[in-house]
């Protein structure tokens, strides 16, 4: 690979860069993209995701202009809506309303259309049937605000993303991994990067980061999110490494946002220390509402059911890794297996099952199991039976009397098989980065955006903080893309 010179310079080739790309090409700039990986490993977290993309909604009207649905699913699928002011309130309430005002209504406020431009470009969205619609009364049932999702989830979106970089004129260079901003009185001009041990200097007008957070990178994880991270598991790409965030930094980029937080969730304490994308994301463990946590020290630690699992489900990872060991099992008894989502059925499972809450104990290694029979059989004492158990609200069945109560969907453990998975923490991305403005144009620590330089995705810091909501993230990346790409052409 030698030397090369472009209008705008993509660093990244995940579903932020990617609209990035699509969206300077589409003024008539030149593009190209960097990915650090080989084509086989393309793709970086967004190839990981199951594709979920929390989008606002008014009803089927909206929906049908993402996708295709019959008319028995117009009339008998309850798709409801999600508004601006419901997607506020929860980035608000998940983030303990640290996340940046102006990013956020942008964010929110740009979501539908941004997603409806992707399908001009050739990617497509189904309904997110499998993971957020429950069967009441033979009919499905939207719940969560989440009913859409990328056709072929991750990898399905990225290869169409990239389908259409192809199309549209693209390069897309693999192994080629940028380590270095080239600046000239202050303007950013270009990067150095890596290609098969060899330095190669691309020239740009401007450059876009897109090329996610520091979640691969245990020294990183371990001096910003603070000790044990270093033990963690990464859920995604080996491949984010922090480099965009430092090659920023390194030239003056604000540090901005939630950089001791990360997103975080249980993943199957088994799982090799990177993701496998033969397996996805199904080595995260998200049906714990509908069971019970203990730890090494046989007690429970968090309030399993305090919220519907996309509110939860990104913090507990942190909470696991804390845990003695670094571990929890989840349980599960016999009433609701059928409910567990697909992810618990996969082959490779670290899973234990009994007849019995005493056989069941009797297979936890590693663990107090006279605590844990005593954990189990207080949980069932204080379950208020009286009250219904209803999957798709928040019922407020829960438990009384206990250290850590559970608020809803407190089911007793009474009904074999039961069942205990091992989880450990898995790390999905971190929240720190850089600070950018409106314009995705990167800010310096004096305020003023770096001339040349705008980011997009993992990598911006100030939207997310502690949590986020599920789904978020893809349409994140996609609406400032989309605005970096546009932003960076004009000034090219
Ligand atoms: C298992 C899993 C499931 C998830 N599920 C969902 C979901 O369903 N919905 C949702 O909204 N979010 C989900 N997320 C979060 C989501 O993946 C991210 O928020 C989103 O994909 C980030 O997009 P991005 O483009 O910023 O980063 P990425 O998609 O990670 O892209 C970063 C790119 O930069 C490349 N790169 C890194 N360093 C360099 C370098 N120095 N030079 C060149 N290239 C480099 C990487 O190889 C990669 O191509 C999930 C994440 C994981 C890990």
């Amino acid at each position: 690979m030698d030397d090369f010179q472009v209008d705008v310079l993509v660093v990244g080739a995940g579903n932020a860069a990617a609209c990035a790309a699509l969206a300077a090409r589409e003024t008539g700039a030149s593009v190209a993209m960097l990915e650090a990986a080989p084509e086989e490993e393309r793709g970086g977290n967004s190839t990981y995701t199951a594709g979920a993309m929390r989008v606002v909604f008014h009803g089927v009207d909206d929906l049908v202009q993402l996708y295709d649905l019959t008319e028995d699913e117009k009339r008998d699928v309850d798709f409801g809506k999600y508004t601006a002011d419901e997607f506020l309130d929860d980035m608000g309430r998940v983030t303990n309303y640290r996340c940046d005002p102006e990013l956020t209504d942008i964010l929110i406020g740009r979501s539908f259309e941004t997603l409806k431009w992707m399908r001009t470009k050739g990617v497509r969205f189904q309904p997110s049937y499998g993971r957020q619609a429950f069967k009441v009364n033979g009919k499905y049932k939207f719940w969560g605000g989440l009913a859409v999702e990328a056709w072929g989830g991750g990898p399905g979106l990225v290869d169409l993303e990239h389908k259409a970089a192809v199309k549209a004129g693209i390069p897309i260079h693999y192994q080629t991994a940028a380590v270095s901003l080239i600046e000239e009185d202050g303007v950013v001009r270009g990067v150095i990067a890596r290609h098969k041990g060899r330095k190669v200097r691309i020239g740009a007008k401007a450059v876009v980061l897109a090329c996610g957070g520091f979640e691969s990178n245990a020294e990183m994880r371990t001096r910003y999110l603070g000790p044990t991270w270093d033990l963690a598991k990464v859920r995604g790409t080996r491949f984010n490494t922090g480099a965009g965030i430092n090659m920023a930094l390194a030239i003056g980029a604000k540090p901005h946002g939630n950089w001791s937080g990360g997103h975080a969730v249980g993943w199957d304490m088994n799982a090799p220390e990177f993701g496998d994308l033969e397996v996805g994301d199904n080595f995260q463990k998200h049906s714990y509402p509908l069971g019970i946590m203990v730890n090494a020290n046989g007690v429970r630690f968090v309030d399993e059911g305090a919220d519907f699992r996309n509110y939860t489900y990104a913090k507990y990872g942190r909470v696991i890794l804390q845990q003695p060991k670094q571990f929890a099992w989840q349980i599960f008894d016999g009433k609701v297996k059928q409910q567990l989502r697909d992810e618990y059925r996969i082959k490779q499972v670290t899973k234990i099952a009994g007849n019995s809450l005493e056989e069941l104990v009797s297979k936890m290694d590693d663990t107090d199991q006279k605590v844990a029979l005593e954990t189990l059989k207080k949980y069932n004492a204080a379950v208020r039976t009286e009250i219904a158990f209803n999957p798709n609200v928040k019922d407020g069945r829960r438990t009384e009397g206990l250290e850590v109560n559970k608020s809803n969907w407190a089911n007793t453990l009474d009904t074999p098989p039961f069942e205990a998975y091992a989880v450990t923490c898995g790390i999905t991305f971190s929240f720190g980065g850089l600070k950018i403005d409106t314009q995705a144009r990167v800010l310096s620590s004096d305020g003023e955006p770096i001339p040349g330089l705008y980011a997009a995705g993992e990598l911006v810091g100030g939207i997310f903080w502690f949590n986020y909501p599920g789904g978020s993230g893809l349409t994140n990346g996609a609406v400032f893309g989309k605005i970096a790409g546009a932003s960076a052409a004009r000034s090219a």
